[in-house]
């Protein structure tokens, strides 16, 4: 059976939502106030709907109940966006991602019931910052505050030695949890594992330790 998502908001992040979705073949009903952009999605989405999502006779009428997961990406608005979720709470929704535009809107967000949160402007700035700041940092994906994945590409300070001579979880607190080497990727590589020039690890850890491990033993 195919997945059913609804988006909230036709925006460009709602958009590309919608548009990724239906590439990986899930029925998507697309929802805007503006009849201009529900236009531009009626060829692309199973259903494009134009709605005031802050009414809440008006999504009880399009049996959202009935689907497994609902973006809200309605941006500036945010009392927009806070009403809408609440409404899709309030409707019995199983699953609610809504987009937050500041650390305020979250926080309400997560209080009223949101099940994730997400902040697509800042966190891609902190992957672009990280890449900036040091080339051997491919990617950078935030998990909490605190904790991060980092893909780091290996250096000729770490080619040649395996995983337990270079030691890395006891010196820097981070863990390669996969090695990409050309197409291959090796999961949960063990100890003995040779690193190779222009391997990329994939480490999981606290963001302090992430950046100590890239300074001190890449350099
Ligand atoms: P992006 O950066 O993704 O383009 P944005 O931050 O500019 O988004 P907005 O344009 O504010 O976000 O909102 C995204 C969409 O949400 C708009 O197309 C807007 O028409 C729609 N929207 C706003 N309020 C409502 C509402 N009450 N009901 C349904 N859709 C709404």
């Amino acid at each position: 059976m195919k997945k059913e998502f609804v988006i909230i908001g036709l925006g460009r992040f709602g958009g590309s939502i919608v548009n990724e979705l239906v590439e990986l073949d899930a029925d998507v009903m697309a929802i805007d106030i503006s009849p201009d952009r529900v236009d531009e999605f009626a060829h692309i989405a199973t259903t494009a709907v134009a709605a005031d999502t802050t009414d809440e006779s008006a999504l009880r009428s399009l049996g959202i109940r009935n689907f497994e997961h609902v973006v809200v990406a309605i941006g500036e608005n945010i009392q927009a966006s806070i009403l809408t979720t609440l409404i899709l709470k309030e409707i019995g929704v199983k699953r609610i991602t809504v987009k937050a535009q500041n650390d305020y809107h979250a926080k309400v967000l997560r209080k009223i019931g949101a099940d994730q949160v997400v902040h697509p402007e800042r966190d891609m700035g902190k992957r672009i910052a990280n890449n900036l700041v040091s080339n051997n940092i491919l990617d950078y994906l935030e998990l909490s505050d605190e904790y991060s994945i980092a893909e780091i590409r290996a250096n000729e300070k770490l080619a040649g030695f395996t995983l337990i001579e270079l030691d890395i979880r006891a010196k820097y607190g981070v863990n390669i949890v996969a090695i990409k080497r050309g197409a291959q990727i090796l999961v949960s590589p063990q100890a003995i594992e040779e690193i190779q020039l222009n391997d990329i690890l994939i480490v999981i850890g606290s963001d302090l330790d992430i950046h100590r491990f890239e300074k001190k033993a890449l350099h």
